[in-house]
């Protein structure tokens, strides 16, 4: 993924509705481009501000959100890596399966 990739689709990566593969790509590119995290830093505290106030919670306080934008980037992470565990779990409880069905079939 390079530069220009990112920037056409921070919404969609930060919202993570496109698929991992791409997504991984992205967090991958971020960490090593500066300049794309500093601009996927500044969509996601834009974002954030604009949700605060459609939902009227401006007064709620202000947010650090270097912070809330690390959290953001662990989540997608986490959730990436759950996605990983799940297929390689239906792949080994598939596995396991086929073993059970050809000892009983033996
Ligand atoms: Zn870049």
């Amino acid at each position: 993924m390079n530069c220009l990739e990112v920037q056409k689709q921070l919404d969609q990566l930060l919202d993570v509705t496109v698929d991992d593969a791409t997504v991984t790509e992205f967090l991958n590119h971020i960490e090593t481009c500066e300049s794309c995290q500093d601009d996927a830093k500044s969509y996601f505290t834009l974002m954030t501000i604009v949700r605060q106030l459609d939902n009227d919670m401006g007064k709620a306080g202000l947010i650090d959100y270097d912070k809330a934008y690390d959290n953001r980037i662990r989540l997608i992470r986490d959730h990436v890596i759950r996605n990983k565990l799940r297929k390689w779990n239906k792949r080994i409880a598939f596995c396991i399966l086929i073993v059970v069905l050809a000892v009983i079939l033996w």
